[in-house]
């Protein structure tokens, strides 16, 4: 088995077909390993964009790629990706997260109708390994490369980076940083079905709607911060910045407080975050001024 780390680079394009921004793919960095993670072969290519004409400024400071540069040297995308895809063959497709996949489908389906990669079997995404072989299992905070680079010692030109094959290259020191040590077959997902593309395209929101029966209400009790018996609610639930909020009060220590929590909802579950903080007079105005009320069943 061999494997294909890709790094994509993207502009923000308006698109007035969509009427809205598409990540356009400007380059493709990719290279194939074996299983030992020797380098077998590499591909790079520029993509000369059609939906936008011209890059944003933010995306030319920080790849450093020009307008002429994709005129002149850029080919279409389509017939980059068939490029790609025979480059591809049967190996296990690995990213840095998952959002280069995302902007593969946004493009694909631009100019196919079809989000569904016909030529990807096997799937890896290189960041939930390395966040995994780290113990980081906050959902919330994604592990950016260069940070993962940084925190396992292995340098890098900042000048380089935010180019496809620089980016694909670290990618591949990092995981070969850890490969001896962790195991990686349970990271790499069969792709070629339905439910791997529910689970890609799947937009997590969190649940706003509080007679929701995703929410688990038991998660909506508190207890006391100093004493740590349950505290008794003493407002409705307004929803306040996606966060169910509500007044409490604690019968034994006589002191106030505000309960928070959130439910977001993600493809396979539901996840609670939830604070309970004593209340100062001050902030008292300020909640009931910004929070919408919120009815309770
Ligand atoms: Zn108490």
């Amino acid at each position: 088995m061999s494997y294909v780390i890709l790094d994509l680079e993207w502009n923000g394009s308006y698109s007035k077909i969509l009427n809205k921004f598409v990540n356009e793919i400007i380059e493709f960095g990719a290279i194939k390993v074996d299983e030992e993670l020797n380098i077998i072969d590499t591909f790079s290519v520029l993509i000369a964009p059609k939906i936008g004409k011209k890059l944003c400024s933010k995306v030319k400071e920080l790849t450093k790629i020009t307008n002429e540069e994709l005129m002149q040297d850029g080919i279409g995308f389509i017939n980059a990706l068939s490029m790609f895809s025979e480059f591809l063959g049967d190996d296990v497709l690995m990213t840095w997260s998952d959002s280069d996949l995302h902007a593969l489908t946004e493009n694909y389906s631009y100019y196919t109708g079809n989000v569904r990669l016909p030529f990807l079997k096997k799937y890896c995404n290189i960041q939930k390994y390395c966040e995994n072989c780290l113990d980081l299992h906050d959902k919330s905070a994604q592990l950016g490369l260069s940070a993962c680079a940084d925190i396992v010692g292995i340098t890098y030109s900042q000048e380089e980076q935010h180019r496809a094959f620089a980016d694909a290259v670290l990618s591949l020191e990092c995981l070969a940083h850890f490969k001896d040590s962790f195991s990686l077959s349970p990271f790499i997902v069969e792709a070629d079905n339905a439910e791997f593309y529910n689970r890609l395209l799947f937009k997590n929101h969190f649940i706003t709607n509080i007679n929701s029966r995703e929410i688990d209400r038991s998660q909506m009790n508190f207890d006391c911060n100093i004493c740590g018996r349950q505290v008794s609610q003493t407002s409705k639930w307004r929803l306040h910045n996606k966060n169910f909020t509500a007044d409490f009060y604690c019968e034994d220590c006589k002191k106030k407080f505000t309960g928070r929590v959130s439910f977001k909802k993600t493809f396979d579950r539901v996840i609670v975050k939830k604070r309970l903080n004593e209340k100062k007079d001050k902030q008292k105005d300020a909640d009931k001024q910004s929070a919408d009320s919120v009815e309770q069943n």
